[in-house]
């Protein structure tokens, strides 16, 4: 298998970890850089993460226009994609989803911060970004580029970013790390969900995320939490 071969197996695996860790449900994306065409990202046509395979996915540019779309149906939010990957020449891959653990921090002012070690791979803190602020009422959904720049500016060079009343978007350096920054924030909100109602949270210190995080994307932290969510996923790796 050619790299590229392998790398479009592994962003088929990333769908159907994050569909198997309820990431994502019918809703919600992943894609990567195009490893030979930084210009370029790979997306799946429009289609629940957990069916995705190898022939949905499709090559885009940056602006979110198909090189050879074949009749099929796109995502309607492809400028969060662009917009980060546009914005960010570090990332190489972008998960975007709805987590229903995630969304009351969106909306109530809570922050959402590390509070075990684990999720240190979010980063220390979750800038929230309104469509409202300079879009007033929409469908929420991020379908034009300047919608998606907007986004990417209040992402700004963190990990991830919460949409208000609608998900997070989340940026990772590699595919494995996109993923595993999700699958933590998703488990880190629920955690806050069942302990802010018991007292006062401490929170990870900035030194903690910082060592922690640098131990989480060890290529061996990242090949044993990949291989155990894959496996669970139904695929090998
Ligand atoms: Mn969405």
């Amino acid at each position: 298998m050619s790299d590229l071969d392998r790398q479009f197996q592994d962003l088929v695996t990333a769908n159907r970890i994050l569909a198997r860790e309820e990431v994502v449900d019918a809703f919600g994306h992943v894609s990567i850089r195009h490893p030979e065409h930084p210009g370029r990202y790979i997306l799946s046509q429009s289609r629940a993460p957990e069916l995705v395979d190898t022939l949905d996915l499709m090559e885009y540019t940056l602006d979110g226009d198909p090189l050879d779309q074949q009749g099929r149906t796109m995502y309607s939010e492809r400028p969060i994609h662009g917009g980060v990957y546009e914005a960010r020449s570090d990332v190489m891959a972008v998960v975007h989803n709805h987590s229903p653990a995630v969304l009351p921090f969106g909306v109530t002012g809570q922050p959402l911060r590390p509070m075990f070690h684990l999720a240190a791979i979010i980063g220390p803190q979750l800038p929230v970004w309104d469509i409202r602020d300079n879009f007033q009422d929409t469908s929420l959904l991020v379908t034009t580029m300047e919608q998606g720049r907007d986004l990417a500016a209040t992402l700004g060079d963190g990990r991830a970013a919460l949409m208000r009343g609608h998900g997070c978007v989340v940026a990772g350096s590699t595919l494995k790390e996109a993923v595993m920054a999700s699958v933590y924030l998703q488990v880190n909100a629920r955690l806050l969900l069942q302990s802010l109602p018991l007292g006062e949270v401490k929170y990870l210190s900035p030194g903690e995320i910082e060592l922690m995080s640098q131990s989480q994307v060890r290529p061996t932290s990242l090949a044993r939490a990949w291989e155990y969510w894959a496996v669970r996923a139904g695929r090998s790796v």
